[in-house]
């Protein structure tokens, strides 16, 4: 049996998706800023594809969704732009990000701090979220952005981006949120979370990977990344991904659609699981189940280290990941682990399961059985855990 529980790190194309997107390869192919029937009969598709991604995030009219390549480029494209726009102007100094966004905001943060930005490393709890009031005791009138996550990558976390939204709003500093995980997961709303820019990529919610896009209030203009073409108003050039953007509409009305699903069914089947994770002794998950996306579990099991456990898990055809989906090939601790002050064991132990709508029943019985062996197994042959002292406490 495989089993694919790694969908934090990318999801299986929707058959309807898919559908959707083939006349586009080779059929109607033409590009869409040519003028010809080739180029004129991917407009209808495309303006479709693009109100479903407009209703997806509540975007209103007047504002600006703007297809990228992927949430790496959006992320990118938020941070150098105010870079460019309000630091390197002198106009103000200093951004804000959590110390656990994904790798895309934090090295572009450092990227921009190398050249001059101050910036503040905002860091999580105990439980692994942001308290949104810690947000206001970093904000000086010269921060320009806050970037923080609207759910963790690692643990599911959800962070409070309404709360920060209007922190930010209070104080004139505008507001970037990586949405990433949260769409189809948990109901995302560009209104009502106060936010100026917003990152999300259709791969994460069952559409293809290299296409994404950022959400632009109006009035909130960025400079471009990508010069030498008129595409998405000039503000990102480079021939449209019609096949993308037509399959990443579908599968944002169908996220949109499966939402119910996954806040219910999905989050009993995950709760579930996790139950039966946490009988096995030694196991640790930080974040509360109510204040994670419906689909994510990080549990550490002590002494196993997370790349031995995933290779058992592996061989046996499930498929999970230990850290970052970017990082997984260099062994690191998780890095969300990390944050929230773990021992060193823990952090090296964590691993992350996380389900889809696709995910059966059947699957994480398996799973579990596949778990229960690989534990065993790794624990018997695991120095640190066979000299740890008796009865383990959570050192957290
Ligand atoms: N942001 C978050 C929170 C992610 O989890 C990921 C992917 O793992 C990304 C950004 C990067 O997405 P993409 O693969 O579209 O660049």
């Amino acid at each position: 049996m495989r089993v694919y529980l790694d969908n934090n790190a990318t999801t299986i194309v929707d058959p309807h998706v898919f559908e959707e997107m083939e006349p586009f390869f080779v059929q109607k192919y033409g590009n869409p800023n040519s003028l010809h029937s080739f180029a004129s009969e991917t407009h209808q598709p495309l303006k479709t594809a693009m109100e479903k991604i407009y209703a997806g995030i509540h975007a209103p009219r007047e504002d600006s969704v703007v297809i990228t390549s992927c949430a790496t480029e959006s992320n990118n494209w938020v941070l150098k732009s105010i870079y460019f726009q309000y630091i390197l102007t002198g106009r103000k100094n200093h951004i804000i990000v959590s110390e656990v966004e994904h790798p895309s905001v934090i090295a572009t943060a450092k990227f921009i701090e190398s050249q001059g930005c101050r910036v503040t490393y905002l860091p999580i709890n105990h439980e692994g979220l942001i308290d949104a009031q810690s947000v206001r005791d970093y904000i000086t009138d010269k921060t320009a952005l806050v970037s923080i996550m609207t759910a963790n990558n690692e643990t599911g976390g959800i962070f409070p981006v309404q709360e920060i939204g209007e922190i930010c709003k209070e104080h004139n500093v505008l507001f970037h949120t990586d949405a990433v995980q949260a769409i189809g997961k948990i109901p995302v709303d560009v209104q009502s979370f106060n936010v100026d820019y917003l990152t999300f990529s259709a791969h994460k919610f069952h559409g293809p990977k290299g296409v994404g896009g950022l959400y632009i209030k109006k009035g909130r203009e960025l400079l471009p990344l990508l010069h030498g073409g008129s595409q998405m108003g000039g503000l990102r050039s480079g021939t449209l991904n019609v096949a993308g953007i037509v399959g990443m509409g579908k599968a944002m009305e169908q996220a949109v659609d499966a939402l119910d699903y996954e806040m219910t069914d999905i989050k009993e089947m995950r709760d579930a699981f996790e139950d039966e994770l946490l009988k096995i002794k030694d196991t640790f998950v930080v974040t509360p189940r109510e204040k994670r996306t419906p689909n994510t579990t990080l549990i550490s099991f002590r002494g196993i280290e997370g790349e031995a456990m995933l290779w058992d898990l592996n061989c046996a055809g499930v498929a999970a990941s230990t850290g970052s989906a970017c990082a997984s090939e260099d062994l690191e601790s998780n890095p969300v682990m990390e944050a929230i002050g773990a021992d060193a064991d823990l952090a090296h132990t964590a691993i992350r399961f996380s389900l889809s709508r696709y995910t059966t029943q059947e699957e994480l019985d398996y799973t579990l059985e596949v778990v229960k062996k690989a534990v065993k197994r790794l624990r018997e042959i695991s120095s640190s855990y066979a000299y740890a002292p008796d009865g383990h406490d959570s050192k957290l």
